[in-house]
């Protein structure tokens, strides 16, 4: 890919084809922004092309500053992008780069949409995760959305569970076994693996709720408790304090238990609000536990017949 010193009608014309088939973006870097060959969709109000993490990134570092009024009058600072075609605070751009850090500077990005208040984008290309990603236009923040298209709630954990709450009661169960251990494990290293201080969180309850649906709480469970957890069958190995070993004990316990709890609350939940099995229409029993299938059915042969439609 070279670039034409050639400043002709064509040569621009196939270096704007170039940048709208995301393969290419301007000469900022080199000196000489895109002021005359910026694309006419750059304008405010419509929907810019794709673009380059890292040409953003030289924009907001080399603008000058713009300052920019939310809706309550309260001031950012910023720069007025050509990318972009509008002004964009200095701290949506820092924190899109921080939530982008794994991927790199020469990621490149697609808007998906544009409103007054933020933009969202995704990568251009389908090899990376369909990440989406709200751009604050008015203060200074970028969040990560839910991926499923279309939806504007944000998702739950961004690297580990990275669903909303509604379409996280969507995912299968090897997703969620995933999501736990990848959310275990973060959770695990942020509190030193301190047995005292990694039971009781929100997010664990939110996955194992979201595997009742499924039928596979039990799963869910066991798989945070070997993530967070010292693997009970190694305390005795692995710890010499027996102080130490009791205190993991309990901890896996207790966790254990609450976990337990929240599945069969929500599997009675999830079967008081059916009103009888969907499969044979017969009346639903008290539910002592969280079933081992999708408590909205009577057993899990009716629950087989007629399965749930599962997205990975
Ligand atoms: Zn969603
Ligand atoms: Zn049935």
């Amino acid at each position: 890919m070279t670039k034409s010193k050639n400043d002709g009608p064509k040569s621009r014309a196939r270096n704007r084809q170039k940048r709208q088939d995301s393969k290419y973006t301007q000469a900022l870097r080199n000196g000489s922004p895109a002021s005359s060959s910026a694309p006419a969709q750059n304008e405010a109000g419509g929907v810019p092309g794709p673009f380059r993490l890292g040409d953003l990134l030289a924009e907001c570092t080399t603008f000058p500053t713009v300052s920019i009024e939310d809706d309550l009058e309260r001031l950012t600072f910023g720069f007025q992008s050509k990318l972009l075609g509008r002004a964009i605070p200095t701290g949506t751009v820092l924190s899109l780069a921080g939530a982008l850090a794994r991927e790199g500077v020469g990621m490149e990005l697609a808007v998906e949409s544009v409103s007054h208040h933020g933009m969202v984008v995704t990568p251009a290309s389908p090899w990376y995760d369909p990440v989406r990603l709200q751009m604050s236009l008015l203060e200074d923040w970028t969040v990560p959305l839910c991926p499923t298209p279309r939806c504007s709630q944000h998702a739950i954990d961004h690297r580990a569970i990275d669903r909303c709450h509604e379409h996280l009661t969507a995912c299968n169960i090897p997703t969620l076994i995933r999501m736990a251990r990848w959310w275990g494990q973060a959770h695990r290293d942020a509190h030193d693996a301190d047995p005292e201080r990694l039971g009781d969180h929100r997010k664990a309850a939110l996955l194992v709720k979201a595997a009742v649906v499924q039928g596979g709480s039990e799963t869910v469970i066991e798989a945070l408790l070997l993530t967070l957890f010292e693997h009970e069958a190694d305390i005795e190995e692995n710890i010499w304090d027996e102080a130490e070993a009791l205190a993991m004990r309990h901890a896996i316990a207790r966790e254990r238990v609450r976990l337990r709890g929240i599945a069969r609350d929500e599997a009675r939940r999830l079967r008081k609000a059916t009103e009888g099995c969907p499969t044979c229409g017969k009346g639903l029993y008290f539910l002592p536990e969280a079933p081992p299938y999708p408590p909205q059915y009577c057993s899990p042969q009716c629950a087989a017949a007629q399965p749930p439609a599962p997205i990975s």
